[in-house]
């Protein structure tokens, strides 16, 4: 690769605040339940391993770009790069340790733990509240080796977690005992790590029997989610991976939202099956509800913010006119487009017939704001798990 290329590949990453170093490689852990094993859905370069060089272009880029408030640089691009475990590039805390030191920036990593336990927590405790450290500690039980083949031990994962750098470890339900054990011990160790837990989504390209065990810890959800209830633990604890139970803990402000849109009876909207779900119970045939599967991602995958144009595409026949989420076209910060990478205006070339409308109250900003204000373990268990009503939302026909 060029390096005029490669320097307009790392800009767009900088571009949407990443700080893109790179291992030169596909990530060597090759974890079973990675999201990135296909991620031919969208466009990624291959970048070389970052050198010293590199870094001093990144680093130089990054500076130029005034500090918000509330703003936080992810170690990593994943626009146009393939995501990898960047703390094993073996200048990575270097590299981490003068952006900290020379910009007022806050930095987000995420890791499995490969991550030097001692000197992470130095530097948290020398730039407090400055590196949002998300530990994928995905589970301490026996499932972990098979997932993990070749990721961090579990001594080395509960090492870091012994100190102030890390402030969230998320960790999943695969059956009866894992979440609820794994929040115990975690508690334990750290009782202000704040707890992350849920279930893992099988997508279309992960192995039958990662996608039988993730779905075998769905059925286990609720019983964990009970028992970590009544152990009280001092933590911030949420459950966010599970699209349905989002919408359903949202669903006065789905509903508020789609009132304020103020559409036809005869009108089409677009929406994936949690969001249709919603509307099918409490707003039945006030529009028509153009149900959209996941067909980019697959598998088990429900959720209106992750369509793209092409599933979109898929379910097309004779409208005229359709209305579309904004979220579908929020990928990046200056040009209207998916996740895929595809541009709106290169989707609507496609359907030179149709007119495309977008509802702007439909938002990441609003996904957001309503996964983090909805996601304590807390709403789960009381207003989910709690609510006959959610019975009756999880037997509303799934659409076709
Ligand atoms: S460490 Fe992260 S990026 Fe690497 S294989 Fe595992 S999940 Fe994927």
């Amino acid at each position: 690769m060029d390096k005029e290329f490669l320097h307009n590949v790392l800009r767009a990453e900088i571009r949407e605040r990443k700080i893109p170093l790179s291992l030169g490689k596909t990530c060597p852990v090759k974890c079973t339940f990675c999201y990135e094993k296909d991620h031919s859905y969208r466009k990624t370069y291959e970048t070389p391993l970052t050198t010293q060089e590199d870094w001093d272009f990144i680093f130089n880029e990054i500076k130029k770009i005034p500090t918000r408030k509330d703003e936080s640089w992810v170690l990593g691009g994943n626009e146009y790069m393939e995501w990898t475990d960047l703390p094993l590039h073996p200048k990575a805390l270097d590299w981490i340790e003068e952006f900290l030191d020379n910009t007022d920036k806050n930095i987000t990593m995420f890791t499995v733990g490969y991550a030097n336990p001692e000197r992470i927590n130095k530097l948290a405790e020398r730039h407090p509240g400055r590196i949002n450290f998300e530990l994928s500690v995905i589970t301490l039980g026996e499932a972990r080796k098979k997932l993990m083949p070749n990721g961090p031990s579990k001594e080395q994962v509960l090492q870091i977690l012994d100190g102030p750098a890390v402030t969230s470890a998320n960790f999943y339900s695969f059956g009866p005992d894992t979440m609820s054990e794994d929040a115990r011990r975690i508690s334990r160790i750290n009782p202000k790590v704040l707890l992350w837990m849920g279930c893992l989504t099988p997508l279309k390209y992960i192995d039958p029997d990662t996608t039988a065990l993730m779905r075998f810890g769905k059925k286990f959800l609720a019983d964990e989610a009970r028992k970590i209830y009544d152990y009280n633990l001092p933590n911030t604890m949420m459950i966010h991976t599970e699209s349905d139970i989002t919408s359903f803990l949202n669903r006065n402000k789905i509903i508020k939202t789609f009132d304020a849109c103020e559409l036809e009876k005869k009108d089409t909207v677009v929406m994936a099956g949690n969001v249709h779900r919603i509307l099918t119970m409490f707003r039945r045939n006030r529009a028509r509800y153009l149900y959209v599967p996941n067909a980019t991602l697959g598998g088990d995958s429900n959720c209106s913010t992750l369509l793209t144009f092409s599933d979109v595409s898929q379910r097309i026949t004779n409208q005229t006119r359709i209305y579309l989420p904004k979220v579908i076209l929020e990928k990046s910060s200056d040009v209207e487009m998916d996740i895929a990478g595809e541009s709106f205006d290169d989707f609507k070339a496609r359907f030179p017939r149709c007119t495309f409308k977008v509802l702007n109250k439909v938002n990441s900003g609003l996904s957001n704001r309503k996964l983090y204000e909805k996601g304590y373990l807390k709403n789960y268990v009381e207003d989910y798990l709690g609510n006959p009503l959610s019975k009756k939302f999880e037997m509303t026909a799934s659409p076709n």
